[in-house]
């Protein structure tokens, strides 16, 4: 058995199962297919369903779990702009301020080169990288 998606020239799509490929060229040549909205005989094969059926989901799943991964950034995001101090370039100062005055213990945040990451890493500071996602990316 095998089924095609059959598209009617009233622009509806339906889904029949024929025997074989052969069948289905046979009876519609003899007009036995008929559109199930408006009984008109001239139908077309559409695009195969199982094929189309296990790509789109497949791409689905990936969007999915793009999105997952992104809405987890964004509230990631969001809590840090909650809780903790934006410093801006300061970054590096005010970490280093922090780890050794201790007077500030709110967290803060900011942007830091990838050698000032490392100088405060090697200090004993704790730094944590994280992917800043655009709040208007969906
Ligand atoms: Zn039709």
């Amino acid at each position: 058995m095998i089924k095609f998606n059959l598209i009617c020239k009233c622009g509806k799509t339906f889904e029949s199962w024929f025997s074989s490929s052969k069948e289905y060229n046979s009876l519609i040549k003899r007009k036995l297919v008929t559109c199930i909205y408006c009984n008109s005989t001239s139908i077309k094969k559409s695009i195969m369903a199982p094929n189309l059926s296990s790509k789109s989901n497949k791409r689905l799943n990936r969007d999915k779990s793009t999105k997952d991964v992104k809405r987890q950034l964004l509230k990631f995001r969001k809590y840090i702009e909650q809780n903790c101090k934006n410093v801006g370039d300061n970054f590096a100062k005010e970490a280093r301020n922090i780890h050794y005055d201790k007077k500030n213990s709110k967290g803060i945040y900011g942007t830091a080169t990838k050698k000032e990451t490392m100088e405060l890493q090697e200090e004993g500071i704790e730094v944590d990288t994280i992917p800043w996602i655009d709040k208007s990316e969906n």
